[in-house]
């Protein structure tokens, strides 16, 4: 994408019409936090709230996702950085579609290298296929680390699935926090 900073990339991205769900969005939900942490989360798209409010994971699997990693990293909402694969919401919170993912990759891209995270967390399925290039379920890519581009790529939950799931998601999810937790210490 080439854009030198984040604001830059989020002011291109706040305009953009390359793919389809331009025509149904309210706001297109970029990504906040820290740039500076070296840890990256990574959703699969904005639901309802965020479409609203214009930031990721404000609803309640965000306020679950926020208690978790305070929890067990310690960190809040503002010395992370959070984004999505898409930055424009899926109607009816569908998954993104192969060629929505494909247009939005330029800034998912963008945010990567200009963040330059040591760590990035993927939450549920489709960011986790989506970074590490498979068809594999979450539920066989959790629960260990993956190098990945130079990086360490930690598949978790998404914390709506955790929501549903019940006790024994959330307890793995916090396990993969503490993989992350490790992975950004020995990154430092
Ligand atoms: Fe552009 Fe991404 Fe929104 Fe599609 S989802 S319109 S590619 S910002």
């Amino acid at each position: 994408m080439g854009a030198a900073t984040l604001e830059a990339l989020a002011a291109k991205a706040a305009t953009c019409t390359a793919c389809r769900l331009s025509e149904t969005r309210t706001t297109v939900v970029f990504g906040t936090g820290s740039a500076t942490s070296g840890l990256l989360f990574v959703g699969e798209g904005p639901g309802r709230d965020e479409d609203l409010q214009g930031e990721p994971f404000v609803g309640r699997s965000g306020q679950l996702l926020d208690r978790l990693v305070e929890e067990e990293l310690g960190l809040t909402r503002a010395s992370f950085y959070i984004a999505n694969v898409v930055k424009c919401r899926p109607p009816g919170n569908r998954d993104p579609a192969p060629d929505e993912i494909a247009a939005c990759s330029r800034f998912l891209d963008g945010q990567l290298e200009l963040l330059d995270p040591a760590v990035v967390v993927t939450l549920g399925n489709v960011a986790t296929r989506v970074l590490l290039g498979t068809d594999a379920p979450i539920s066989s890519l959790r629960g260990r680390t993956h190098p990945w581009r130079g990086r360490t790529l930690v598949p978790t939950f998404h914390p709506a699935y955790a929501l549903r799931g019940g006790g024994g998601a959330v307890a793995q999810m916090r396990a993969d926090l503490v993989r992350a937790k490790l992975a950004l210490a020995e990154s430092r």
